[in-house]
C-alpha cells in the first residue's frame, strides 16, 4: 500500500511534535515544518529513533511570509498528494506593556499573522495536492476562541485569531467536502509541556487551569495527537464541519 504523507505546522516542539511522532507511527511521512531547523532536525531524529524508521521530513519556512510557504509547498508536492494536514503553528503573542495603540496593532497584526495567516497560506498553497477524495485538513485553534483569554500577559487578539480560523475552516469544509475532503477545528484546553507559554508561565497560572478542568488535570501533547489521529484517519471521512473541544471539561459543549 502506498506510504500516507501527513504535514503537520510547527512539528518541531510541544503538541505538534506529538502528533508528528503518533502519525509517524502510524506509518506516515510526516513533513515538519518550522522556523528553526536546528529544532525540526532534533524533533526528526527523536521520532525516527522512537519509530524506529526514517518517516520524518523536516522543513525550515516562516508560514507568515507567502514566498517561503510557496517554497515549502513545492517540496511537499514532490513528496506525493498531501493526505492529512494539521494546521497547528502558533504562539500566544504578550500584550504590549506601554499601553500605546501602535504597540497594540503591532501585537494584533503579529497575532492574527502568526494564528490566522500561517494556517490559511499553507492550505491555499497546499489545496491543489490534498489527496482526493480522502484528504484531511485539522485545524488547531484554542479553548481562548470559545472563551476568551490564553496566557497570564496575552493580548484578546489570541482568542480573536483562533476564533477567526473556526469560520474560515467552516467556509473550507463546505468548499472540499465534494471532493471527499473533511476540515475539522480542534480546541484544546491548557496543555502543559510545550514551548508556549515561555517565561509567562508559573506554577500558579499551572494550578488556575488545572483548577478550571472537571478532570484535574493538564492536558499532554498526547492528549491533542490521539485526536488528532483519529480526525485524520480514514474511518473519520463522515466527520466534518465540526470544531471539538478538547478541554479536561474546562468549556462545556461547544
Ligand atoms: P509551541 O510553542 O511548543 O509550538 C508552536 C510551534 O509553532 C513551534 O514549533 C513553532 O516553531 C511554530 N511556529 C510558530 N510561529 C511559526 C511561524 N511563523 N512559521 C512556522 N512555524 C511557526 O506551543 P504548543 O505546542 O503549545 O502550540 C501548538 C498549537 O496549539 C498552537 O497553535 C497553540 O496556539 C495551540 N494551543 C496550545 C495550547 C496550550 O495550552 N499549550 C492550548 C490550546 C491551543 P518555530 O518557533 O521554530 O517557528
Amino acid at each position: 500500500m502506498q506510504q500516507r504523507v501527513a504535514v503537520v505546522s510547527g512539528g518541531g516542539t510541544g503538541i505538534g511534535k506529538a502528533i508528528a511522532r503518533e502519525l509517524a507511527a502510524a506509518g506516515n511521512r510526516v513533513v515538519i515544518l518550522g522556523r528553526r531547523i536546528d529544532v525540526l532536525e532534533r524533533a526528526r531524529a527523536e521520532i525516527d529513533r522512537a519509530v524506529g524508521t526514517p518517516r520524518v521530513v523536516p522543513i525550515a519556512a516562516d508560514l507568515t511570509v507567502p514566498s517561503q510557504v510557496n517554497d515549502a509547498a513545492h517540496a511537499i508536492a514532490d513528496i506525493g498528494p498531501v493526505d492529512a494536514l494539521v494546521n497547528n503553528a502558533g504562539a500566544v503573542i504578550t500584550q504590549p506593556a506601554d499601553g500605546s495603540l501602535d504597540a497594540l496593532a503591532n501585537a494584533w497584526r503579529r497575532d492574527l499573522d502568526t494564528n490566522l495567516l500561517t494556517a490559511v497560506l499553507l492550505t491555499t498553497a497546499l489545496l491543489d495536492h490534498l489527496r482526493r477524495p480522502g484528504g484531511r485538513l485539522v485545524v488547531i485553534s484554542s479553548a481562548a476562541a470559545q472563551r476568551g483569554g490564553a496566557g497570564p500577559h496575552s493580548a484578546g487578539s489570541y482568542a480573536a485569531a483562533k476564533a477567526a480560523l473556526h469560520g474560515w475552516a467552516f467556509g473550507l469544509a463546505r468548499q472540499l467536502g465534494p471532493d471527499g475532503i473533511t476540515v475539522n477545528v480542534l480546541a484544546p484546553g491548557y496543555v502543559s509541556d510545550t514551548e508556549i507559554f515561555g517565561a509567562d508561565w508559573t506554577p500558579e497560572f499551572h494550578a488556575s487551569k488545572i483548577a478550571d478542568t472537571l478532570v484535574g488535570r493538564a492536558g499532554t501533547p498526547e492528549d491533542v495527537a490521539t485526536a488528532v489521529s483519529y480526525l485524520t484517519s480514514p474511518a473519520a471521512g463522515y466527520l466534518t464541519g465540526q470544531v471539538i473541544g478538547l478541554n479536561g471539561g474546562a468549556v462545556l459543549g461547544r
